[in-house]
Parts: C-alpha cells; structure tokens; sequence
C-alpha cells in the first residue's frame, strides 16, 4: 500500500479550530474521549529551551524572538502531518493557526491527509462585556513561553513574573510591553483568518461572552466543550 493509499484508508476526524484571545486561556481542558487537543503545550520543550538560551545572550528584544519562534512553531516540522493522522473523532486545535499562511500551510496537510476542511470556531467578547475584558487585561498576564493567561497579583513578584506551569520568569517590563503587542497581533491576524475562512466558505461558529459569567473558567470551559460535541 502506498503511504496516500493508508492514508486514504483512515477514518477522517472533524477539524475544529479553536480561536480564542490568549487572556481567557485560562481554562483547563479536560481529556475527553475521542478528542485529541493540540495547542501550545505541545511544543513546550522546543520553545523553552529556545526561550532559555536567548535569556543567556539576548540579543534581540522579546517580541522579535516570539514571533521567530512563533513561525517556525509547526509548519517547519512534521508535527502537523502527524497530528493529522490521529484517529480520534475531534482534532481541536487551540489558537492555531495563528495566521492566514498557518491557515494556508495547514490546509495543505488536511487535503495531503484527506481530511475534510475544518471548522472555525471563535470565542470573542461583545460590546455588553467590554468592561470585564477591559477589567481582565489589567489584572492578567500572559507568559510568553505557554501563552496562558495568569493573574498578575499571584505571578509577578518584584517586577518579576514567575510562570506556575513553566517556571520561566521574565522582567515586568518586557512581559508586558509583549502582551501588549500580543494582543494587537492576535486580533489582527484573526480577523485575516475570519475573512479567508469566510471567502474560502469554510463552516464559523461564534462563541460570544455576553454574560459576566461566561468568563469564569469553568462555565467556559463547559460551553465550549458543548459546542464543540456538537461539531
Ligand atoms: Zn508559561
């Protein structure tokens, strides 16, 4: 049989891309049957000790160095063609891809796979809970190295910020200078990968936050799984 010939003879998964603004990263996915979850913590070996050795020269700025790390993330190995032949119901993917060229590389390996094309599912707050948004932006923070959302008052200690999950820490002024480019990015590239998404007439869900509970991480984490069974 040749390797396209085993390929075809898998089962196909539903592909959902999970799009949600790093600062409501805070949830805790539970394993669930059958879904297979890719996000970050995937990579976090590779991207750690790229994150170690740059904090022993740093020779260029934080952002600049993300975002090297960021595009190199996937699309240069074989992770992506792996992930696509899971043979689990659900393939979620979370905040990947990251941009419309992730969005372009990956439908390359779905259509490789002969895996049907993905639904887009974005999380995203509405005018009614701009205040709470606005609210948790200034009491979290975001670690570069796992892109998880913490609370400020519990992670940055004499303008420094220790994550929990990674024990990586960064000087406040640099963690925040890029969350803040963070943000700005995340939600421009976004919104190109809506618009392509939209065009290329792929399936999009919206999630929206329009209830001040729909921001605690249980409730959240709770409907979104829902949704996601749904799929
Ligand atoms: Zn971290």
């Amino acid at each position: 049989m040749t390797e396209k010939q085993s390929l075809l003879a898998r089962k196909k998964s539903k592909i959902v891309l999970l799009l949600i603004n790093p600062i409501f990263n805070y949830i805790t996915w539970k394993e669930e049957p059958k879904i297979y979850y890719y996000s970050l913590h995937n990579l976090i070996v590779d991207r750690k000790e790229k994150l170690m050795a740059w904090k022993e020269q740093k020779s260029n700025d934080l952002i600049s160095l993300m975002e090297k790390i960021n595009n190199l993330a996937i699309s240069s190995n074989e992770k992506l063609r792996k992930i696509l032949e899971i043979q689990e119901s659900k393939l979620i993917f979370i905040n990947y891809p990251r941009s419309k060229e992730d969005l372009q590389e990956l439908e390359k390996w779905i259509r490789f796979a002969d895996q049907n094309p993905p639904t887009l599912l974005l999380v995203h707050f509405t005018e009614k809970t701009k205040e709470i948004f606005a609210e948790l932006k200034n009491t979290s923070i975001i670690c570069p190295l796992c892109e998880r959302s913490w609370k400020k008052e519990l992670t940055i200690k004499a303008g420094t910020f220790l994550c929990p999950a990674d024990e990586i820490s960064f000087s406040q002024n640099e963690i925040e200078k890029f969350n803040e480019h963070l943000f700005t990015d995340h939600t421009k590239k976004n919104i190109e990968i809506i618009e392509y998404g939209k065009k290329n007439k792929y399936k999009i869900l919206q999630r929206e936050l329009s209830l001040p509970t729909d921001f605690e991480s249980e409730i959240l984490q709770k409907s979104l799984q829902e949704q996601i069974n749904k799929i």
